[in-house]
């Protein structure tokens, strides 16, 4: 991890000092930017491999930031917050932020999830190159544990109280999507696009029968869920 280069966007001179410092000891190498602007400009010169972005920054906000970075590269972001409103998730990854974190929090914590953060993106990367060379074995022997739920990614298979389960393509991408953004509120919107694309034209009705269908097999009790919880209104929210 010594090359891995995060840049830490924090307004607020003792916490910034601690981030670096936790940082620093994991082996990261730190970049710092204390408001909006500076992060931007940081951001587009030294091309850092993570982002941790405070929301509330002088200037321009950390929500801000997050769009217009998404709009230029998909560095993964992981949002600070002092707001624990889930809407506030909502809206975060809606800009695009990969994951959050609600203040106060413990360095262990944090380092913890930039470390997750990093790994999922390695993984997704490779992934995308596995399937794009289809000649080749998929090489990732990457699993998620969830209990008795365990998400094979690299068979991509569903094993839940040790039977294996295989899923459509389409519901294997949701419960991905889902379980690596679990305990955040996700809105059908967001689902619909990220798991089936901007270019989708299917509605949000989509996203609940697949839903529907995963339950059926994930669930214990489909008719009582306990993973894949409704968030009326809004959309559905992953239990681990
Ligand atoms: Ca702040």
């Amino acid at each position: 991890m010594s090359n891995t280069k995060v840049l830490v966007v924090e307004d607020e001179p003792s916490l910034l000092e601690t981030l670096d410092y936790s940082l620093r000891r994991q082996g990261y190498e730190v970049i710092t930017a204390t408001d909006g602007r500076k992060a931007l400009e940081t951001a587009r010169q030294q091309q850092p491999d993570l982002i941790v972005l405070d929301i509330m920054l002088p200037g321009i906000d950390g929500f801000e930031v997050c769009r217009i970075l998404r709009q230029e590269r998909n560095t993964p972001i992981l949002m600070l917050t002092a707001r624990s409103e889930e809407v506030d998730k909502v809206v975060g990854l809606e800009m695009g932020a990969d994951d959050y974190l609600t203040k106060p929090f413990s360095m262990r914590e944090l380092t913890a999830r930039v470390k997750a953060l990093l790994r999922r993106v390695r993984l997704d990367r490779e992934e995308a190159t596995t399937s794009a060379a289809t000649t080749l074995p998929a090489v990732a022997t990457e699993r998620m544990l969830f209990g008795n739920l365990v998400i094979d990614l690299s068979r991509r298979e569903v094993t839940v109280q040790g039977v294996v389960h295989h899923l459509k393509p389409k519901e294997f991408d949701l419960l991905v999507f889902l379980a690596r953004h679990r305990r955040i509120v996700l809105s059908r919107d967001l689902i619909l696009e990220r798991v089936w694309g901007w270019e989708f034209d299917g509605g949000s009705r989509t996203v609940d029968v697949h839903v529907r269908w995963l339950r059926e097999k994930i669930e214990i009790d489909p008719s009582d869920p306990q993973r894949i919880i409704t968030v009326r209104g809004v959309g559905y929210r992953f239990e681990a």
